[in-house]
């Protein structure tokens, strides 16, 4: 829960522990592979982006590497793969690209029914905070612009870098 201290500064309980279990599972589904490059990744990527509802679960989150995770940003799956030409072959991604437009809509509705001690971030909870504060006019994420750049892929397997 959001806890409004004496002081005014609004504390929000979210739940990183349940976030870390969430990526845990998630890893050990897709081993440490870029689900929209196959490339070698290591960041929890969320496919509906939480700026649009969705939620850190197994059914909406991938493996991806910085490059993509980063230079999608909180565009949409349908509008990355149109920028990048990528075809993912990955279920969960393929499932959401498939259903896109519903699965938004369920996002935004789930946002609106669930409580705050569902976000399991700080962006999450923020999120949260926003959408609920301003219920008449809904917070829509601004659209982004297509990166000019991607970041450098990263080279090396994750493991590689915990080589004792
Ligand atoms: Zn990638």
């Amino acid at each position: 829960m959001a806890i409004l201290r004496n002081d005014g500064v609004l504390q929000l309980n979210y739940r990183p522990l349940a976030h870390r279990r969430i990526y845990r599972q998630v890893q050990q589904r897709d081993g440490w592979i870029c689900g929209w490059c196959q490339g070698p990744g290591s960041t929890l990527d969320h496919v509906i982006p939480i700026c649009w509802g969705g939620q850190t679960i197994p059914e909406n989150c991938v493996i991806a590497c910085r490059s993509c995770n980063h230079s999608r940003n909180n565009a949409l799956p349908s509008t990355f793969i149109r920028w990048t030409g990528l075809k993912p072959s990955h279920p969960v991604i393929r499932h959401i690209l498939t259903h896109e437009s519903a699965i938004l809509d369920r996002a935004q509705q789930s946002l609106a029914s669930r409580p705050l001690s569902s976000c399991v971030s700080r962006e999450e909870a923020q999120i949260w905070i926003a959408f609920h504060t301003n219920p008449i006019e809904r917070v829509q994420p601004t659209p982004v612009e297509e990166p000019l750049t991607r970041v450098k892929n990263e080279t090396r397997a994750f493991s590689e870098y915990f080589v004792p």
